[in-house]
Formats: structure tokens, C-alpha cells, sequence
């Protein structure tokens, strides 16, 4: 594996870390890992199973006996045990009950292994809320994206809006404060950047240039 081959993003929602995470491994040709959808699945298969998202038990289970894989280049489909499921993760249910599930330590354990398991190859960027601390400590660079939470809930709002789901940008604040209060408050991988993460923030900067930010670290640090 080449050294500088593997690329931790970590960040609260809205941070920009998915879309930049997209368009620097596209640019770097490099695979690319969304730890968050696997969250949303088991979450979302909780709950199309009926599984009371508070039983632990059950939860840890269901993250140990289902394999996850997401399809190399298409956006967001993820193989579930073999079956495709992509918009189901972005409904509402899910989105309110994926950061209770996602504190789960036998859920995250499942899922971390599984992680590590794709990422092993290298030449991928990997992005989520633990990836830097937790997952991938040794990544080549570690990224810590961050932006104030008006500017993440203006981000998310307008992004449900272009989904066609009309919500007001006060409930869209709520939640979003809600989901960062409990990613940053639970007792396992809680969200917080890694000691040696690169802090980017992200106000008042489109994802171009927080990519060519990333590019230009790479650049100079790691590919001299
Ligand atoms: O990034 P995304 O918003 O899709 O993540 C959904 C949820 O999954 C987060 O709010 C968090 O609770 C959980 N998550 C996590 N660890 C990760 C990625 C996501 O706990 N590495």
C-alpha cells in the first residue's frame, strides 16, 4: 500500500465532509467510504424489522449478522445481506433514530470491523465521526471539518428543499442539534476531532474550495 493512501474525514452534520470526501476521491481516483450510510442501514433495518431502537441487544445482533457493502460508483446504493436500498436511509425515521443506534457499542464494534476491513486495500477517503480517533488511527491525513451550526442547518435545510421535503429551517436547527448532542456527548467514539487532525472550517466556503484546500495539504505535505 502506498503511504499516503489513506484519507480520514470526520465532521458534525452539514460539515461538508460527504461531498468533499466525494469530489477528492474522485479527483485522487481514489474509492470512497461513507461509514454514516452504514449507520443508516442497520438503523434502517431496525426499524423495517420492527426492532425497538433502544434494545441494545437486539441491535447488536442485527450490525453483527448483516454484511453491508456499498456499491462502487454509484451514489449512496448500499447491499444490505445482498439487497439495494439507497433512498430508504434518508427518511425521517431513520434520520431521527440513526445517532441511539449509532451509540450502540456492539453496533459500532460490527461496523468498525467492517470498516477496517474495506479500507484495508488503502487509496480511499473514509468519512464519518470516529474515523480519525477510532477506525483508522493511523490514516495518512486526518481531516476535522467543522462550520457554525446556522450555516450547517442553512446547508441541510436547503438540501431537504431539493429533495422535494418542505420543512421549516427552525425543525431542521432542532434536529441537527439534537444529532450533534448526542454524537458528542456518548460514552463510545464520541464525535471530536484526533489530536494530529487537520482543522478545516467550513463557513463561507463552497465545497470547491474546501476541496482544493485538501488537494493543496496533499500537495505539499504528502506528495512533495
Ligand atoms: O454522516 P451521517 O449524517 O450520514 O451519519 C448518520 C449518523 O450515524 C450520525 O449522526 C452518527 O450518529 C452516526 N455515525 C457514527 N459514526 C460514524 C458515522 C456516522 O456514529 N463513523
Amino acid at each position: 500500500m502506498p503511504r499516503s493512501s489513506i484519507i480520514a474525514i470526520d465532521g458534525p452534520v452539514a460539515s461538508g465532509k460527504t461531498s468533499v470526501g466525494k469530489l477528492l476521491s474522485g479527483e485522487l481516483k481514489y474509492r470512497f467510504l461513507d461509514t454514516g450510510i452504514m449507520y443508516r442501514a442497520i438503523t434502517w433495518l431496525a426499524l423495517d424489522q420492527r426492532i425497538d431502537v433502544t434494545d441494545e441487544d437486539a441491535l447488536g445482533r442485527l450490525a453483527c449478522d448483516t454484511v453491508i457493502r456499498l456499491k462502487e460508483g454509484t451514489d449512496g446504493v448500499v447491499l444490505i445481506d445482498g439487497r439495494k436500498v439507497s433512498e430508504e436511509l434518508r427518511k425521517p425515521d431513520v434520520e431521527r433514530a440513526v445517532s441511539l443506534v449509532s451509540m450502540v457499542p456492539e453496533v459500532r464494534s460490527a461496523l468498525v470491523a467492517q470498516q477496517r476491513e474495506i479500507a484495508q486495500e488503502g487509496r480511499i477517503v473514509v468519512v464519518g465521526r470516529d474515523i480519525g480517533t477510532v477506525v483508522l488511527p493511523d490514516a495518512d491525513l486526518k481531516l476535522y471539518l467543522s462550520a457554525s451550526v446556522s450555516e450547517r442547518a442553512r446547508r441541510r435545510h436547503a438540501e431537504l428543499m431539493r429533495h422535494g421535503r418542505s420543512v421549516e429551517y427552525e425543525q431542521v436547527l432542532n434536529e441537527l442539534e439534537a444529532r450533534d448532542k448526542l454524537d458528542t456527548g456518548r460514552d463510545h467514539s464520541p464525535l471530536r476531532p484526533a489530536p494530529n487532525a487537520v482543522m478545516l472550517e467550513t463557513d463561507g466556503r463552497d465545497l470547491e474550495q474546501v476541496t482544493e484546500m485538501v488537494l493543496h495539504l496533499l500537495g505539499e505535505d504528502l506528495w512533495p
